[in-house]
Formats: structure tokens, C-alpha cells, sequence
């Protein structure tokens, strides 16, 4: 167990490790306002927001996320280019939900020509420690924008840094390689398609979303993929990609810059698209020959609703090994309880009933990624009450995962908060296949641990209810 203390004389220290080493992030629009254009080229950061110390976790548990993540990155691909599959789950979504509805029309309408798919994939987990033993539920898998592999990574050195300082056991601070393995994901992509094209110099781009606050972690990731591979990187918005020289099955080409790799770290939410603009260059972009990182089809595999589809009965197995098979067994033991919520689904007024009478012991989540946008405890009553029955099938219901709180230290601005914590932990894959059948990547690079206090329900850094933090295995 981490033995180190909570010695509120290491604050300046880690406070100034942190900016030195560039975990640092954009202050908050409102506070910056009075800088105007200096904030927009960087000119107002402070330190993320970080815990002390690492956070307890078992690694027996560690371990087991790790091992399944291949196997979990193979069945997101193979779900993604299954149409007749992916079609069948989310045809009531996309009735009811207007944003799963324009990322499915991107997948049908705009049929993505490029046999090379690369996947940038965090899977994150809770500790349920209900009955009073310790096991991994995943929360969700994010197959887009999946952020803080660099900034993650440097908090994991920034707690080794502070451990061996204080003499702690070094052993119990798993490596973590989160941001390099990302960005030797996007480098092998890279490489696949420019060894295809004759062109001398194609450049990835990476479509960020106007004032990005986790602009560092991105930077990050842009410089290790110039210094460690020689690519370089472009930051361009869905705005920009709107007037791309482009057609289906052809080079994605803007101001004369063709991209080999387009990495979408925006795209996830309705707030990107805020005009038809960016609708269409998402059409534009799926059409052409640039790798997407992710397809459309690899977005809505990482939906809500695909994740509940998937702990359905059988329904792994048809990506993954034969019923019985260790892979497929040992990824359904880390799904929590879902309950599909179509109106078509025969179990859903018992899982809407148990839900209302015990509101406490589940989730209700809509089809959004980022942060803040769950149902918990009377709102998730209220919410289901006020819905029809097709209204419902925009969400799906999920047994609300209960960990056993740890004392902690959340440092922001510069000042610590002690108290009650609890963490979720996110392993990161690097996955590129050429075709159904030719994985020329997978691997499991790296991790994040969030560490939030007691009682918030949401757990997301940039949506301010959680710090970066790093596992302390015992
Ligand atoms: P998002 O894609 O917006 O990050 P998540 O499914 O990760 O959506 O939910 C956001 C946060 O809500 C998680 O980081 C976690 O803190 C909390 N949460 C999600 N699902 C559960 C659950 N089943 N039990 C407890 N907390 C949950
Ligand atoms: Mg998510
Ligand atoms: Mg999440």
C-alpha cells in the first residue's frame, strides 16, 4: 500500500513539476476573458488539477483489465463492420436520439472507402465493492477522442518522482506509456497509408474543438509523434475540413496539405456540430481515403447502447471466440448489469420498474460522451417517469457501481482538498487493422486513473468533477 503522506509541504513542489513538465491546462473561458487574444495562443495555464498521492488498487485487478483490452479493442473493430448488426441495435436509438441519428447517417450515406482503421480506445472501469469484495465493472469504452494519454502519463511520473523523493516503494507504480502508445498508433497508421500513396508529404491532422482546455495533453501527443516518428501533425477544426478538396474514395486535401490519419479529438458532441458545416465535413472526411481515428462506424460501436447490446445474452460471442471461450468469458465479467430500454425490448418496463423503485441502485445514461450528461438517484426517477416509451430508447439503464471511498488529496489552483476519494481507472489501446482480417496493431499502452471525492457522481477531469491520479498497486 502507498505509504506516502499527505504532507501539504509537497503542494509548491508537485505544483511547479507539473508546469515544468507540461501537465498544465487552459484556464477556465470565463477567467480568461480579460486576456482576449493571448488566450488564445496559450498564453493562460495553470497546473491540472492532480491527487498528491496515488490511489490504492488491487493488482489482481489491474492485471485483469489490462490482459482482456485486446481482446475488447478486436470486438469494437469486429462490431464496427458488422452494418446488419450495429443496424439492428441502434434502429430505435437513432429514432429517438437526433445525434446518433446524424452519425449514422455519416456511416450509411458516406461509406468509408479506406480498408485501414485505426483506434485510439480507452475501456474505464470502478471498483465494485458492494458485497465487500473487490471486482472491475467497466463504465464505458470510448472509441473517439479517448483524451489524457499524455497528460496521464506525465502524473504517473510526477508520483514516481514524488515517491522516490520520499523513499516510497517504487515497485507498486505500474509503468504507464499512455501517450507515447497513442501516438506510435497514430505514427503506424501513418506510415500504412503513406506506403500506399506516392505523395512525398502527408501530414496528420487532428480536428480540435475552438479553445480546447486540454489543449496540452493534444500538444503532447503531437510532439511525440513529431519527435519520436517524424510526423508531423496539424490541428484543424470541423469548420476548416467543411471546404477540404476532397471526393469518395480520394485524398482528403486542404490548402494543399493532403492527410493521411484524421484524429478526431472533437466530433463527439452536438456542441461540435453547430452548424450544417460540420456535418458535412464529417461526410467528407468518412468518404475520402484518409484513415479515420474513428470511422463512423467505430463511433457508434462505442455507444451507449452498442456497450449494453454487447452484455446482452450472446451477443459477444458473435465477435469474439465461441461460447465458453476464455476471451468472451473473461470480457463478460467485468460488464455491469445493462437493461435495454427500446420499447421494443420485452424486459424494459421491468428494468423501468425496478429502477423506479430503487432509483439509488442504477444509472440512466443518454447517447453523450464527455462528462455530466448521466441521470442518478430523483432525477433518474423523474427523468424515466416524464418519458414515453420511445423517448426511453435514447438511453440505456445501468446498475450503479459502488466503490469503497479512500482518503485522498485533490490538489486545483494550487490548493488541496483532503478527503473521501474514489477512482476509476482507464487502460488505453493502440488498434489498427488493414481489413476484417489483418490486425497490423494491438496494444495496450498505458493507463489513467481518476480519482474524484466521495458522493460526485460524475467522474470526467475537463468537466471538473475529477483529478488525474495514477494506481498504486497492492
Ligand atoms: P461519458 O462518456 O460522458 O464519460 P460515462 O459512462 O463514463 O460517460 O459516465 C460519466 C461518469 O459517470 C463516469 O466517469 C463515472 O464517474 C460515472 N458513472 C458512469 N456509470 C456509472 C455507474 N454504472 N456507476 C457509478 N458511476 C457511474
Ligand atoms: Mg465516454
Ligand atoms: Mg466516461
Amino acid at each position: 500500500m502507498a505509504k506516502m503522506e499527505l504532507d501539504p509541504a509537497m503542494i509548491p513542489e508537485a505544483v511547479s513539476w507539473c508546469v515544468a513538465h507540461g501537465a498544465v491546462y487552459a484556464l477556465p473561458h470565463a477567467d480568461a476573458e480579460a486576456l482576449g487574444e493571448a488566450y488564445e495562443v496559450g498564453g493562460a495555464f495553470s497546473h491540472a488539477p492532480f491527487s498528491l498521492a496515488p490511489f490504492p488498487w488491487p493488482r489482481s485487478e489491474y492485471e485483469k483489465v489490462c490482459e482482456i483490452q485486446k481482446t475488447l479493442c478486436l470486438v469494437v473493430d469486429r462490431a464496427s463492420r458488422d452494418g446488419a448488426w450495429l443496424e439492428r441495435v441502434l434502429i430505435e436509438t437513432v429514432a429517438s436520439d437526433e445525434f446518433t441519428a446524424n452519425v449514422f447517417r455519416v456511416y450509411r450515406e458516406h461509406p468509408n472507402p479506406q480498408p485501414l482503421t485505426l483506434g485510439l480506445l480507452r475501456s474505464d472501469y470502478m471498483l465494485d465493492e458492494k458485497d465487500g469484495v473487490s471486482r472491475s465493472l467497466q463504465v464505458e469504452i470510448n472509441t473517439i477522442a479517448s483524451s489524457f494519454a499524455c497528460l496521464s502519463e506525465t502524473i504517473s511520473r510526477l508520483h514516481r518522482y514524488l515517491a522516490a523523493k520520499n523513499k516510497s516503494n517504487l515497485e507498486e507504480l505500474p509503468p504507464n506509456a499512455a501517450g507515447r502508445g497513442l501516438a506510435a498508433g497514430i505514427a503506424e497508421a501513418h506510415r500504412a497509408y503513406a506506403s500506399r500513396r506516392s505523395v512525398s508529404s502527408p501530414r496528420v491532422a487532428m480536428v480540435v474543438q475552438p479553445n480546447e482546455r486540454n489543449q496540452m495533453d493534444q500538444r503532447m501527443l503531437e510532439h511525440a509523434l513529431w519527435d519520436d516518428h517524424g510526423i508531423p501533425m496539424q490541428r484543424v477544426t470541423l469548420k476548416e475540413l467543411a471546404k477540404a478538396d476532397t471526393a469518395p474514395g480520394k485524398p482528403l486535401v486542404l490548402d494543399g496539405v493532403e492527410f493521411s490519419v484524421v484524429y478526431f479529438r472533437a466530433g463527439y458532441s452536438p456542441d461540435d456540430y453547430p452548424t450544417s458545416d460540420e456535418w458535412t465535413a464529417r461526410g467528407l472526411v468518412e468518404a475520402s481515403l484518409a484513415v479515420k481515428c474513428p470511422s463512423a462506424a467505430y463511433q457508434l460501436a462505442g455507444t451507449k447502447k452498442v456497450q449494453q447490446a454487447l452484455a446482452a445474452p450472446g451477443a459477444l460471442e458473435r465477435f469474439v471466440g465461441r461460447s465458453g471461450d476464455a476471451s468472451a468469458r473473461e470480457v463478460r465479467e467485468v460488464f455491469a448489469g445493462l437493461f435495454d430500454l427500446d420499447e421494443a425490448a420485452p424486459g424494459a418496463d421491468d428494468a423501468v420498474a425496478r429502477a423506479l423503485d430503487a432509483p439509488q441502485a442504477f444509472v440512466l445514461k443518454p447517447q453523450r460522451e464527455g462528462g455530466g450528461n448521466n441521470l442518478y438517484d430523483a432525477d433518474l426517477a423523474d427523468a424515466l417517469r416524464a418519458m414515453t416509451p420511445a423517448q426511453r430508447a435514447a438511453y440505456i439503464l445501468m446498475e450503479r457501481i459502488t466503490s469503497k471511498p479512500k482518503p485522498g488529496a485533490l490538489v486545483r489552483n494550487g490548493i488541496a482538498t483532503a478527503g473521501d476519494c474514489v477512482a476509476e481507472l482507464g487502460v488505453y489501446g493502440a488498434f489498427l487493422a488493414d481489413g476484417p482480417d489483418a490486425v497490423l496493431l494491438n496494444d495496450v499502452c498505458g493507463h489513467l486513473l481518476r480519482q474524484k471525492l466521495l458522493g460526485v457522481n460524475e467522474g470526467g477531469v475537463a468537466a471538473g468533477f475529477a483529478v488525474l491520479s495514477s494506481p498504486a498497486l497492492f
